[in-house]
Order: structure tokens, then sequence, then C-alpha cells
């Protein structure tokens, strides 16, 4: 018995010095690819790791190892896209179709041409939060206040600066604007170092959590008369923030706004094969991802190929024609 044991041992060990020496071959194989996301309390952070957990779950088979990294937001993550340093990036359905036809922070770049869409996928509101002793109940009351429109490379930034605008407010005359990265708002607003920010996020999410459960009162403010906005800028749409899941917020009601789409997008030069990979794994385990957020509860296989811009990456194409989605 003792020898039976000891060779066991023996076995055991070789054969985990003989795994030890694989990597370098399994290693070369391993595709490595990175998922641009946002703040890690917003929803991007979140659904970068939905994405990367269910094409990891097949790494035998295709061979890929999706990481996802924090980030400042949309405008960021095509830049990074478009340079190289990412291989995908969540993305709003508005800087998608800006980037594609080189508007608002790509008008000097011009347009990028090597964008590629793969799918869409939650709903976004533009969510304006004020402390509730700023006396802030409209988007006119913002007129003198300190607050936070978002960081440069935020997709809220031109969000906010549009509601502004549609309200007749200049942002950089009328309000003292702040643009520092939505995870630090929360605090800031708390603190009292800012009366209001605007976040484009998905609900529920630990931003708005963190902002509504403080010492200080705060309420998510209406945006309404937006329909001269609406009308010029196709990418809007009306949206609603369910209060239920911010019950620290003193709001009563659903609270009326304007939102986007958040969506998934990659470069022409990132392999179909990895493309496809990825597409399959998110489509073929549908219900699944689903689960992964509550802020994809709305979502069907249908509107997940709405609201893109650029043209759809030829990887994704392949599992669409083949899953009869298109
Ligand atoms: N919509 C935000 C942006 O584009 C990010 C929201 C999130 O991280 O969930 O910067």
């Amino acid at each position: 018995m003792r020898k039976f044991l000891l060779l066991i041992t023996v076995l055991v060990f070789c054969m985990a010095a003989f795994a030890g020496s694989l990597p370098q071959t399994a290693q070369a194989k391993t595709i490595f690819v990175t998922i641009g996301t946002g703040g890690i309390t917003g929803v991007y952070y979140p659904t970068g790791g939905a994405i990367a957990k269910i094409v990891n779950q097949k790494r035998k088979i295709y061979g890929i190892r999706a990481t996802v990294e924090s980030t400042g937001g949309s405008v960021f993550n095509v830049n990074a896209v478009m340079a190289g340093d990412l291989e995908f990036g969540v993305v709003q359905s508005d800087r998608q179709y800006q980037a594609w036809n080189g508007l608002a922070e790509w008008k000097d770049k011009g347009p990028q041409k090597d964008l590629r869409a793969v799918f869409t996928i939650h709903p976004e509101s533009i969510t304006l939060v004020a402390a509730e002793d700023a006396n802030i109940r409209t988007i006119q009351d913002l007129r003198g206040k300190r607050v936070n429109i978002g960081n440069p490379g935020s997709g809220q930034r031109q969000n906010s600066i549009d509601a502004l605008e549609n309200a007749g407010i200049d942002w950089k005359t009328d309000i003292k604007a702040e643009g520092v990265k939505a995870a630090e708002a929360p605090g800031l607003l708390q603190d009292g170092r800012i009366d209001a920010f605007f976040y484009t996020v998905g609900h529920p999410n630990g931003n708005i959590k963190e902002a509504t459960s403080g010492k200080r009162k705060v309420r998510i403010v209406p945006i309404t008369g937006v329909d001269k906005l609406l009308a010029k800028f196709p990418y809007y749409a009306r949206a609603i923030v369910p209060v239920k899941f911010y019950p620290g917020a003193t709001n009563k009601e659903d609270v009326e706004t304007f939102g986007v789409k958040a969506t998934f997008v990659t470069s022409i030069k990132v392999p179909d094969k990895v493309v496809y990979a990825i597409t399959k794994e998110v489509f073929d385990n549908f219900e699944a991802f689903k689960k992964l957020h509550p802020a994809y509860s709305v979502l069907t296989k249908k509107n997940m190929l709405e609201g893109m811009s650029a043209p759809i990456h030829p990887g994704a194409m392949k599992y669409y024609k083949e899953a009869g989605l298109m």
C-alpha cells in the first residue's frame, strides 16, 4: 500500500512538473483581448465582466482570454480601440454615431473608419442627481450651481452639455462646471463640494446608490422639455429612471429624462474569429448573459441588433447570418 501511495505521489509530481512546462506552448496560442469599460460603480464595468466571463468559459475551445479595464468611458474607449490599445469597448450609441461620422470629439480627427459595431446592450439614461439642500427641482435651477458634467473621456460630458444647451444654459458661464470622473461624483456631492452631477448610465448602478445613500439628502431631477433635442439628434430617445432602485433618493415617482443605449464596439483590425467567438458566446448563452446584471432585463436578441451606426464587424455578421438573426 505504502509503495503504491509513493508511486501515486511521484506520478502526481511528474504530471505537475510536466504541466508547469506547458504554459509556453499554451500561452503562445492564447489570444488576449481587453475590453474598455467605465468607472467601477457604473454598468459598463460589470458589462465588460459579463462578456469576458461568458467567453472565458470556452477558453479551451477558442484560446481567448478576455480581461476588463476600468476607463474614463465612451470617448476614451473609442480612441483606445482605434489606437489598438484595447480590442473592444463599451460605448454609448450616440458616441458610436459621432465617432463613425467624425462629429463632436471627432470633429478634428474626422470619421473613425476602422470602428465596427458588434451589438448593443442596455439602455442608459441621462441622470441628473442633485442635493436636496441645493434646491434643484428642474434643470433650470442649475444656474449658478457647481455641477459635474463629466470628464472629457466620458460619454456623459456631451450629453450634459446638450441637456444644458437645450435648457438655454451655457455650461461655460451659467454654471460652475466640474469635469471629474463619474465614480468620484457621489463622494463630492455628499461632501458638499458639488451641488449636482450628470451621469449617463444604466439602472440600477452602484454610483447612484452611493450618491443617494449618504447623510446629505439627494434627489434625481427630471430633464423635461426635450422635444427639440430629440428632433435634432436622432440617437436620443425618451427614458425613465425607476426610483424603486434608489430607496434613499427623495423622489416619490419615476423620473422623466432622455437616454441612449450602451453598445459594444471593436476595430476592423480585430480578427473575425475573435469577434465571432464573443458574439456567438453572448448570443448562444443569452439567458445566462441576461441574468448577469439587472439592467439587462429589457434585452432581447432583436433589440441587441438595434442602435448601431458603424458597420457590423464581419466576425459578428458571420454569427448573425448563421443564427438567422440577419
Ligand atoms: N455612459 C458612460 C460613459 O460613456 C459610462 C456608464 C457606465 O460606466 O455604466 O462614459
